[in-house]
């Protein structure tokens, strides 16, 4: 073996680990804010979609993004904290979360109910808010039985000084499909929340209704403002786009052991090898995101081929067939990413786990340790 081939065995028992590209983050958000008719906010809840909310904020932010979306106010304050200074929504809080705080770090608050309203202004007085009307999904965003009130309601306490509205709020509930009817209701509805603000004397600034799916499909969606998180990291749910997929995931091969025909593998011995073969052992599992429910089906390219991973996914190791291939313990299999050397993308995992790459990518936990490609980071900046 090669002094090389030895540093890189070394290099690599340092554990699974998951690498994002900016690049990919860039090219994505380009390509986005090329097709919004208006302005695009990066939404970056979940630690931006499992990619980092830091990585996926400054590189959407220098890239064509104009604002930052997220769910809690804690999610917001983490981007304060990291020195990111644009605006940023938080949609998504209980009535009793500390409103305060996130005016006081200029988060701008999405409004779905009277209550968030009452308590929005007697904690946060100046604070700037997002009514958000339910345009279908019966989940997040106020009823439309109750939006006329909470429209005047917020007019007076815009009056008398006690906050601004700047924006109103939906979302589509069927976007991945664009011709389904919930959409255009969807449309429709949103349409008549913002007419019904303006009749309240609101005049809100931002309206917002597509993500990622509606800013890909359907510019009628569009208004001022696109809501885009999937988006940016690769993932198109209207499966009308190529983006780029932004994580790869790598484990190193910590152990490799010849078996028999005829062995059992794994808990319940779901997999028996049908003849000798090698099994290189991975140190990642389901506790660490890789979705059991994969088991079975799931892939691995480990020496420039795709192996399947035998047995089940354990909740901290996988177990891979590699055949006849000399593979060595320290050599690093490609668990998903890009899929440009041929290894399995998060759509891929997702196929085999009956799930969304979605799902996939935001699953992945605390053990596996974040790199950032530096190649790649030096062609953004
Ligand atoms: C997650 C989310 C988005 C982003 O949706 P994508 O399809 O990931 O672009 C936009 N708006 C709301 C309310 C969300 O919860």
């Amino acid at each position: 073996m090669s002094a090389v081939a030895v540093s890189r065995v070394q290099e690599r028992v340092t554990g699974p680990t998951l690498t994002i590209d900016p690049a990919a983050i860039a090219a994505n958000t380009r390509l986005l804010a090329g097709r919004a008719t208006g302005e695009l906010m990066a939404v970056v809840k979940a630690d931006g979609f499992g990619h980092g909310a830091v990585t996926v904020a400054r590189t959407a932010l220098a890239n064509g993004a104009t604002g930052l979306g997220v769910t809690s106010i804690a999610e917001g304050l983490a981007l304060r904290e990291a020195g990111l200074r644009a605006p940023v929504l938080s949609w998504l809080n209980p009535v009793d979360a500390d409103f305060a705080t996130a005016v006081a770090h200029d988060l701008d608050l999405a409004v779905p109910s009277a209550a968030h309203l009452e308590a929005i202004v007697r904690e946060a007085p100046g604070a700037r808010i997002h009514l958000h009307l339910d345009t279908g999904l019966a989940r997040d965003g106020a009823e439309p039985t109750a939006w006329a009130r909470l429209c005047r309601t917020a007019r007076r306490a815009e009056q008398a000084g006690r906050l601004r509205v700047v924006g109103v709020m939906g979302h589509l509930p069927c976007a991945d499909e664009p011709g389904h009817p919930a959409n255009a209701a969807g449309r429709t509805r949103f349409a008549w929340g913002v007419e019904t603000a303006r009749a309240a004397g609101l005049r809100p600034a931002v309206r917002h209704l597509a993500a990622t799916s509606a800013t890909l499909t359907d510019p009628r969606s569009h208004h001022t403002t696109v809501r885009v998180g999937a988006g940016l990291i690769g993932i198109d749910p209207s499966g009308t786009t190529t983006l780029s997929w932004a994580m790869t995931l790598t484990a190193p091969v910590v152990s490799v052991r010849r078996v028999r025909g005829g062995t059992g593998v794994g808990y319940g011995h779901t997999w028996t090898a049908p003849r000798a073969t090698t099994l290189a052992l991975l140190p990642l599992g389901y506790a660490d995101g890789l979705p059991r429910a994969a088991s079975g089906r799931a892939e691995v390219l480990l020496r420039g081929r795709r192996r399947p991973v035998v047995g089940r996914v354990s909740m901290d190791q996988v177990v891979v067939d590699v055949g006849d291939e000399p593979v060595l313990a320290g050599e690093t299999a490609t668990v998903l990413g890009p899929g440009r050397a041929g290894e399995p993308t998060p759509a891929d995992w997702a196929a085999w786990s009956d799930t969304l790459p979605h799902e996939v990518v935001t699953g992945f936990g605390p053990r596996i340790a974040r790199g950032t490609a530096l190649a790649s980071l030096r062609g953004v900046r």
